[in-house]
């Protein structure tokens, strides 16, 4: 495999960063996990936009372009003849004279990541094995006074930590307040009396690019929405559930704790909806 390092393709094993580059040190750096379906990202221009709000939220102003960006990313797709992937484009503040506050970004580091992801869908296999369980566990959701959750940093460690608490699949994650959030790294839908909920973006919640092509497939599919403010008992009292990310799509969770959950047909019909909408957008 071949990386995209600082504009150059290495090979994966010699893709390095320096040892006191900001991103190593501090977490303090920007990412997008992208997918790529038929060689081309899906949802470019959202990734993009998110990956700008990002680096906004933490005033790393890198002055790359967007087409440089995406050239990169087409680059080291083709370089390893990817067309069904998995693409982790990284920015970080970069090396910088040791102390906590930042300076300007003037030497940016510039990491692109790429996997086999086989497509899931229509024809092939789906991504997930197996549908998922969940667990509600204590590690709460940060606050976004603490850090903007719509900013997605190489900070993970409330998602790391909320995952070091359960050997479900996913660990689902509650605000301070006890409303329900996310996943570590995924968002929640769930299905009660034929509305699909999930989550607002009001509260500590990623604004997942899944979750908002779900919630507009839904609504031309004629399936109620509604985003609002839950507790784990809305949840559990739920007629079908599910989670999406980019890699995962929609992937059914048939527990949550000791709650199981059928796969039900609003979670089928918008697979399938996901699934038709990546094909007629890429094949
Ligand atoms: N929430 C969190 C905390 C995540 O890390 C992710 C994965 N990026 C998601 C939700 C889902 O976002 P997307 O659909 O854009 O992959």
């Amino acid at each position: 495999m071949q990386y995209h390092v600082n504009g150059d393709l290495v090979p994966a094993e010699e893709a390095t960063v320096n040892v006191r580059d900001r991103g190593f040190m501090y977490g303090d750096a920007a990412f997008e996990t992208l997918r790529a379906y038929g060689g081309t990202v899906f949802e470019w221009d959202a990734h993009i936009e998110r990956l700008r709000a990002t680096c906004e939220a933490l005033s790393i102003d890198h002055g790359i372009g967007d087409g440089d960006l995406r050239a990169r990313i087409d680059e080291t797709l083709a370089a390893n003849d990817l067309r069904e992937a998995y693409v982790k484009c990284s920015i970080t503040r970069g090396v910088q004279p040791g102390k906590l506050t930042p300076g300007p970004a003037e030497n940016p580091t510039l990491v692109i990541i790429v996997s086999d992801l086989p497509r899931g869908g229509t024809e092939g296999e789906s991504v997930w094995n197996v549908p998922a369980h969940a667990e509600v566990v204590e590690t709460r959701r940060m606050p976004s006074e603490a850090i903007p959750a719509h900013a997605k940093t190489h900070n993970y460690l409330n998602g790391i930590l909320a995952r070091l608490e359960t050997e479900a699949d996913e660990a689902l994650m509650l605000d301070s307040d006890g409303t329900v959030t996310e996943g570590a790294t995924s968002n929640l839908f769930f299905v009660r009396e034929g509305v699909l909920h999930t989550p607002s973006l009001s509260g500590p919640v990623l604004p997942g690019i899944t979750r908002r092509v779900i919630l507009e497939l839904a609504d031309e599919a004629g399936i109620p929405t509604e985003t609002g403010s839950y507790d784990p008992g809305d949840v559990r009292d739920a007629d079908e559930a599910f989670l999406t990310n980019t890699t995962w799509e929609v992937r059914p969770l048939t527990r949550l704790d000791d709650t199981e959950f059928e796969v039900g047909p609003v979670t089928r019909d918008l697979a399938v909806a996901f699934d038709q909408h990546v094909e007629s957008r890429h094949y």
